[in-house]
């Protein structure tokens, strides 16, 4: 990814960082997934592996399997930036499972199990679930993980797109006045601030 500006996590969620990661910073659009590769690097950014599978994924052999994987991850985002699109800004009816097949045949792969294990703090024992990462496919399940969680747990009331001129970034709402208009001061919000400046100067 060394061509390209980091990818952002200014989504507030996995799933809208996910969606986020084809993006126009700079007037020109920027793909972070554009390989297996890619895809590994960003799935460690974004913490959904750890270190090690990441790096037992990059060293394997079959490229092709994991460029392939990739793709349908580029295409599953696309599928999930539609449906996001559709839905934001307001609740979502329980009608709305009916579009959610190609998340659900996602989801219906996964080959994660529960397991028990020792815990810190004040529970001895904590459940959790494990992957095998066996086949390069379940790299695509903590996507499917997150934005299911988005689908079922996230107020899609609150979820927006950043008022950026050209500006394509979602992200959910989470500050107490619900007042979020840039995905960040730095990118976007200092930009419409100079924009604004520089209107009321050439008006004066
Ligand atoms: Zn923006």
């Amino acid at each position: 990814m060394s061509d390209r500006p980091p990818p952002f996590f200014v989504g507030d969620h996995p799933a809208l960082d996910f969606l986020n990661t084809v993006a126009t910073p700079r007037d020109v659009p920027v793909e972070w997934l554009r390989d297996g590769r890619d895809l590994i690097d960003w799935l460690e950014r974004a913490k959904m592996i750890g270190a090690g599978v990441a790096s037992r994924f990059r060293t394997a052999r079959n490229h092709r399997a994991l460029d392939s994987v990739a793709e349908k991850a580029r295409e599953f985002r696309e599928w999930l930036r539609d449906f996001v699109t559709r839905h934001k800004g307001k609740p979502v009816s329980s009608g709305a499972a009916k579009a959610l097949g190609p998340l659900n045949e996602l989801l219906a792969g996964d080959t994660s199990y529960p397991a028990v294990e020792a815990a810190e703090g004040d529970r001895a024992l904590r459940l959790r679930r494990v992957r095998r990462w066996e086949s390069p496919d379940e790299l695509l399940h903590p996507i499917a993980e997150a934005a299911a969680d988005l689908v079922c747990r996230a107020d899609f009331r609150l979820i927006r797109a950043c008022e950026g001129h050209v500006c394509t970034l979602l992200f959910l709402d989470q500050t107490k006045a619900r007042g979020r208009r840039w995905c960040s001061m730095a990118v976007c919000g200092n930009r419409a601030k100079a924009a604004a400046h520089r209107a009321r100067k050439s008006n004066r």
